[in-house]
């Protein structure tokens, strides 16, 4: 059983629309470095989700590069799997064509995601309306099992669940049904300003510790985070959310459990212990953020990787597009 588990595919994208966060990295790419040992693995720079909310064409050409950059800093290996850019691989969008004729406008009005962007003032434009509709593509097309993702993502994994299974009913078996990887802690790192809402690329600097802050930046972040009232450190979801997520910062950085950090910081207050969690963190980040550096000063052998990791990718998505034109009836021989 666990053989058969252990050959299931696994994809997981991430969008380059501003920094890399800590919730991207511990809900999302963490999980990523440890299951490509176990997994024939795809990860991609998702470009062509980015373009879902406005972005200016210099800043994103820059973040493509430093996002792909950032994967290999982070541990992605592109010997063990198949790392490339997702708009070098057509075969994204026009199997997301085929998938937008079986999906329904009441399927994506369900998504929290998109009506979260909505009530926070984003554009409703076409393209947020259909992401999941490409995300489904984006997984399917390498007949994923397995997609290791951040908790938001839940739904969208859960409607490409839903969209590979009705492909495979109306027009024979392709697909199989793949199902989210949810880390056990962290797979929802809230805002340092809000602890209601999750960190996120788009609610402002100050919400999130980027993973190439520098140290007093780092410092600076974690000290205006906002806490909950009372002064112990003690972890309680319920009763201090704040301070909950902090921990859990705390516990995925030193491998404390949170009974032993709750011991280390008896007697003491917020401060003391937003002081330790910023060394913690800028000890963590900076040798990643030395490697990114070194990486990003080599572009050429950067992009050497991506062009193979595209050529690879391309070569399963053609083959899966082909299958999926002759089961709908469009594959022509001329
Ligand atoms: P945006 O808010 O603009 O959508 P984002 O911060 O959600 O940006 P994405 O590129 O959409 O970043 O997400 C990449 C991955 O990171 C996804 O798997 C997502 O589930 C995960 N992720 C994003 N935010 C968090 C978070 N706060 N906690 C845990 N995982 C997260
Ligand atoms: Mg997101």
């Amino acid at each position: 059983m666990e053989q058969h588990v252990s050959k299931q595919i696994m994809v997981s994208g991430l969008k380059p629309s501003g920094e890399i966060h800590l919730g991207n990295y511990l809900g999302a790419v963490k999980q990523w470095v440890e299951l490509q040992d176990m997994h024939p693995s795809y990860f991609f720079v998702a470009d062509l989700h980015a373009i879902t909310e406005p972005q200016k064409p210099k800043d994103l050409h820059a973040q493509i590069i430093e996002t792909a950059a950032t994967y290999l800093a982070l541990g992605i290996d592109p010997k063990k799997s198949v790392f490339f850019i997702q708009s070098h691989v057509p075969q994204h969008t026009e199997l997301m064509w085929i998938l937008n004729t079986i999906t329904s406008m009441g399927d994506l009005e369900r998504m929290v995601v998109y009506k979260e962007k909505i009530s926070e003032g984003k554009e409703a434009l076409a393209g947020l309306f259909a992401y999941p509709v490409l995300m489904a593509a984006d997984i399917i097309l390498y007949k994923a099992a397995h997609v290791p993702v951040g908790e938001d993502q839940r739904q969208h994994v859960e409607l490409t669940r839903e969209l590979a299974r009705r492909f495979n009913t109306r027009f024979g078996n392709v697909f199989p049904l793949p199902k989210p990887l949810l880390p056990k802690v962290g797979a929802r790192i809230m805002s340092l300003q809000d602890p209601s809402k999750k960190m996120s690329k788009s609610h402002g600097a100050a919400t999130y510790i980027g993973l190439f802050d520098a140290p007093d930046v780092i410092r600076k972040k974690i000290k205006s985070a906002v806490t909950d009232s009372g002064s112990e450190i003690i972890y309680s979801p319920e009763k201090k959310p704040a301070v909950a997520n902090l921990m859990t910062l705390y516990h995925l950085y030193s491998g404390l459990t949170f009974s032993e950090i709750e011991k280390e910081f008896a007697g003491k207050g917020y401060g003391d212990f937003k002081v330790a969690l910023a060394e913690l963190l800028i000890s963590n980040l900076s040798p990643i953020q030395d490697e990114r550096a070194a990486i990003l000063a080599d572009k050429n052998r950067l992009l050497t990787v991506l062009r193979d990791g595209g050529e690879r990718a391309s070569a399963t998505a053609a083959k899966t597009l082909d299958e999926v034109y002759a089961k709908v009836g469009l594959k022509i021989e001329i």
